[in-house]
């Protein structure tokens, strides 16, 4: 009986398939885009391409209200749907943006091994991954965190210079020679991380991109002479 009882739910569930919920607030039923209205409305999304430190980047809604407590929740309390959600965002976004169309390889912005350790789960690499679901890209597994770059912010020019001095670092079998790096991550703030890795990837032959879910506004600006 409970096999029989196990099949009928599957078939009711074929023909009549559950709501999906929205996989921000959890509460509400979910749009196609797995988010509920109410959230989409709150997040104020806006696609927008600017440039810091010398490198492009694109983002999708401002790091504050919402949008900064959805970030939060996903790094710090292991909300694993939130970046299920914002990884298929990003990638509807990026299907639909003509200027990165050249994109050849996701380059999720890699954690420490002790962050790692502490928060179970890379959240860009978690973004990549979804990303890749609505948009073909494949996800580059060779680079290395192998220290944490501080907020360079009040640090004179040698301890800025030292901070970003190998926070990453290339694995065998990498090769970004001529190829577009989109180098994806939850949050852009002053940018120090994913210029660091931008220059990386530079110096091996790429052409690094970034994509944020969430921006920082007063780092928006053009920074591009600030190279450190
Ligand atoms: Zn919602």
């Amino acid at each position: 009986m409970q096999v029989l009882s196990e099949w009928a739910r599957a078939l009711e569930e074929l023909f009549f398939p559950p709501e999906l919920t929205c996989g921000f607030c959890r509460e509400r039923p979910a749009l196609d885009v797995g988010a509920c209205r109410g959230c989409l409305d709150a997040l104020h999304i806006r696609w927008e391409k600017r440039v810091l430190h010398g490198y492009p980047y694109f983002s999708l809604f401002p790091y504050q209200g919402f949008g900064r407590s959805l970030i939060h929740n996903l790094k710090f309390q292991g909300r694993y749907e939130v970046g299920v959600t914002l990884g298929v965002f990003l990638g509807l976004a990026c299907r639909e943006e003509p200027e990165l169309a050249k994109v050849d390889l996701l380059v999720p912005v890699p954690l420490a091994p002790g962050r790692l350790r502490e928060r179970g789960f890379n959240q860009a690499a978690l973004l990549a991954d979804n990303i890749k679901g609505v948009w073909k890209r494949p996800i580059c597994h060779h680079v290395a965190r192998t220290r944490e770059t501080k907020p360079q912010s009040g640090l004179p020019l040698t301890a800025r210079k030292r901070n970003l001095h190998r926070a990453f670092a290339l694995l065998p079998g990498a090769d970004f020679r001529g190829k577009c790096c989109l180098i994806v991550d939850d949050v852009i703030t002053s940018g120090q991380t994913f210029y660091a890795l931008a220059r990386v990837l530079e110096q091996n032959g790429g052409r690094p991109v970034g994509l944020f879910a969430a921006r920082t506004e007063a780092f928006g600006s053009e920074l591009g002479a600030e190279k450190l």
